[in-house]
């Protein structure tokens, strides 16, 4: 069993500018796997951007195009717990005669054998055998192989004979293929005026892209309404506020910072001055509102204040929002750079 999901091939993977290198090069890999000087092919890229979709899609196509070729897919975890439980086994030797058997491998996140030094030695060694006898490997990486921790250097300059293939953020036009497509799949059509409002405002990743369209598309059945743009968007902005609560207090800072133009050591710092006063404010306001955290933790990370100063920043946040246009103005658009 290949472990490939049929779900994810090339068909439903829309490209686009931020991906259109690591799916053409992708494609390739899946036509002649073992003959192309993509090998070993790397895909990287962050969370939620279509790697290991990708990587389904070539172990699909080599499957349709290659019949004969054994193919396989599996996490980089699972690799490891597979490993481990050949060592407690005794059967290292059947695990690495297993993996040399393989014509196209496919490793996914192999970041996660980051510190493994075991199952990255049994790796490199099955990679080599497989790579010396024109058999293709094919990885996922959500860090490019420089910002790799604790990756040992011979595995990672075996990367670089082949191909590194970023998949970047998808960009606006590319977002609304992208819900289209979705609603192609399920048979639900959708105003332009609505995917367009998608489209702009859910701009994290295409996990969550497709979460958005997914509950838009489930309210509205459950509720038996059309999906116009209010029913859009009270979904799409509840959608988007929950993502939003994974702020950290690090980023809340560093976006208020970067909004007053002032340098986060200086937001940090004991300064009284009044920009810089309402600035740090500013940042122990939303923090409370959009972390988890205590206020003591929120002190301790903006300048190393207590939980006192923190509530009495909230309190001043909200009332010089009621009282100064200037700066709810201010606080308004540091709320929309936070839903970003
Ligand atoms: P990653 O492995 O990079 O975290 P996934 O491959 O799991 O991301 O992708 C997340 C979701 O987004 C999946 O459901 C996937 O099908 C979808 N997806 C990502 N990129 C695309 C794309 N270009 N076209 C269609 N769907 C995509
Ligand atoms: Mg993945």
């Amino acid at each position: 069993d290949s472990q490939l999901n049929s779900n994810y091939n090339f068909e439903n993977f829309v490209e686009g500018d931020s991906n259109r290198l690591a799916r053409s090069a992708g494609k390739s890999v899946a036509n002649r796997p073992g003959e192309t000087s993509f090998n070993p092919f790397l895909v990287y890229g962050g969370v939620g951007l279509g790697k290991t979709h990708l990587a389904h899609a070539i172990g699909v196509e080599v499957k349709e195009k290659h019949p004969d070729k054994t193919v396989l897919y599996i996490s980089a975890e699972v690799f490891s717990q597979q490993y481990q439980d050949a060592i407690r086994r005794k059967a290292r030797i059947d695990f690495i005669h297993f993996y040399q058997l393989i014509d196209v491998l496919i490793i996914d996140d192999i970041q996660m054998l980051s510190g493994k030094t075991g199952t990255q030695e049994v790796f490199f060694h099955i990679f080599n055998y497989l790579h010396q006898n024109r058999k293709q490997v094919v990885l996922t990486s959500d860090k490019a192989p420089v910002d790799m921790q604790d990756i040992e250097a011979r595995l990672l300059s075996r990367l670089k004979w082949g191909l590194t293939a970023e998949i970047q953020h998808p960009e606006l036009e590319t977002r609304i293929n992208i819900i289209k497509n979705i609603l192609y799949r399920d048979g639900v059509s959708m105003s332009e005026e609505v995917i367009q409002y998608i489209a702009e405002n859910v701009t994290s990743n295409v996990r969550e892209l497709e979460g958005s369209v997914i509950s838009l598309m489930a309210q509205a059945s459950f509720n038996h309404l059309e999906v116009n743009i209010d029913l859009a968007k009270t979904v799409v902005d509840k959608f988007v506020k929950n993502v939003k609560q994974e702020l950290s207090v690090d980023l809340i800072q560093k976006t208020v910072a970067d909004y007053f133009k002032i340098d986060l050591d200086v937001l940090k710092s004991k300064s009284r001055k009044r920009e810089i006063a309402q600035a740090r404010q500013l940042a122990m306001y939303f923090a409370k509102q959009y972390t988890k955290n205590s206020l003591a933790s929120i002190g301790a990370q903006i300048g190393n204040r207590d939980h006192a100063t923190v509530l009495h920043a909230c309190k001043t946040v909200n009332n010089l929002i009621e009282t100064d246009k200037e700066f709810k103005k201010y606080a308004e658009d540091i709320k929309i750079k936070l839903s970003m």
